[in-house]
């Protein structure tokens, strides 16, 4: 059996090698590194893909967040609700900006930002609300940018985790994860489901003037050469690194169907499992991409197994470990454990298996064995 990575990164790469390094040749052979024409031609391939009006690529996930707020009129002291499962950048950035975070807990079931939590966050004072697409499966937009509507709110999707992802409508129809809020943000983290080989993000809009207002900000605010007219920063996506994502794009969709299908298998493999909450997989249905495979161990040793699937040379990890309201950065008077009772219990229960595109049927057998092994044992 092949070695189990948690992301396989390299035999990823073994399967588009030549199309990779003729892509990264293009760009040296062009000399131009920074703004070159390859980065314009990665925003007009990831327009078309996400069907979105505008793509600003930026040097990471964090700054996009960050950006996408900035050419937002807010003001320090305005409330931005989050989910309080998620990877800090979320939340950091808003804290960043001044702003004031608003942690809210999030669904049992898809681990998003819970929609009456929303609801019961709202005050004079809240201006966006940041849905994180957890783990690859889309949040509730739909319930969302209704909320959102009603009471005047931005709607920052953080889509670092949901790249390909589709949410659906109640009238049938269906867009892709990120287009849907006023803007959005994603990350191409090598590990991402849509990596290249170093930093790299992007922000999405539909909106012609936001647009506008983030490609001066990503630019140090200039809309004219040495003309700065808001402050800015310095974020850019490097001509290697979309020439990578060039490479990549084209096979993301298969990607995400790999997934799907390695998640299908461990989900048969634990179905009826009394210790064991799995994602549930819908049919014809792309709302989740499987950025992790992340279950819930229930009225078992989660710990434990953690240590077994180790011993047994199979990487696995807690995403995430700690609430952020309970993070010594974030931490905040305002909350009390009783407003967090799903987050709580999901820092203790989940744990996310091997997930990526080079999982075969031999070790996805190996891994839900090895789980099964010892949830029957203890
Ligand atoms: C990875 C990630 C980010 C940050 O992306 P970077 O490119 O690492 O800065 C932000 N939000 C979420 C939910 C992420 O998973």
């Amino acid at each position: 059996m092949k070695k189990i990575q948690m992301v396989d990164l390299k035999g990823q790469y073994e399967r588009i090698k030549e199309t990779v390094n003729a892509s990264i040749q293009e760009v040296l052979d062009s000399n131009t590194y920074i703004n070159g024409p390859l980065v314009h031609e990665f925003q007009k391939n990831l327009e078309q893909y996400l069907d979105v009006k505008h793509v600003i690529p930026c040097a990471n996930g964090t700054d996009a967040l960050q950006i996408a707020m900035m050419g937002l009129d807010l003001k320090p002291g305005d409330e931005v609700i989050t989910a309080d499962f998620t990877f800090a950048a979320t939340v950091e950035v808003i804290a960043l900006l001044r702003l004031t975070p608003v942690l809210v807990d999030v669904d049992i079931v898809n681990m998003n930002i819970s929609i009456e939590a929303i609801k019961k966050a709202i005050t004079p004072r809240t201006k966006a609300i940041v849905p994180v697409h957890l783990f690859g499966r889309a949040a509730n937009m739909e319930a969302i940018m209704a909320i959102a509507k009603e009471h005047n709110l931005y709607v920052i999707e953080d889509n670092a985790q949901a790249i390909g992802a589709y949410c659906k409508f109640s009238d049938g129809t269906r867009k892709k994860a990120g287009t849907i809020g006023h803007v959005a943000s994603t990350s191409f983290f090598p590990s991402k489901n849509l990596g290249c080989y170093g930093d790299g993000g992007a922000i999405f809009t539909n909106d012609d003037a936001l647009a506008h207002r983030l490609r001066g900000i990503v630019n140090h605010g200039m809309y004219e050469r040495y003309h700065h007219d808001v402050v800015g920063v310095n974020s850019r996506l490097d001509s290697i690194q979309a020439g990578v994502l060039n490479a990549k794009l084209p096979f993301l969709d298969d990607y995400g169907r790999a997934r799907q299908n390695a998640a299908r298998k461990y989900t048969a493999a634990f179905a009826g499992h009394k210790n064991i909450i799995a994602p549930t997989i819908c049919d014809n249905c792309d709302c989740h991409v499987f950025h992790q495979y992340t279950l819930r161990i229930v009225d078992a040793n989660r710990d434990g197994l953690m240590q077994h699937l180790l011993d047994k040379g199979i990487p696995c990890a807690i995403y995430y470990p700690i609430a952020l309201h309970a993070q010594k950065a974030y931490a905040d008077a305002r909350y009390n454990e009783s407003d967090f009772p799903v987050t709580n219990r999901l820092v203790k229960e989940v744990i996310s298996l091997p997930m990526h595109t080079e999982l075969d049927d031999e070790q996805i057998a190996f891994i839900t064995g090895s789980v099964l092994e010892f949830l029957n044992r203890s």
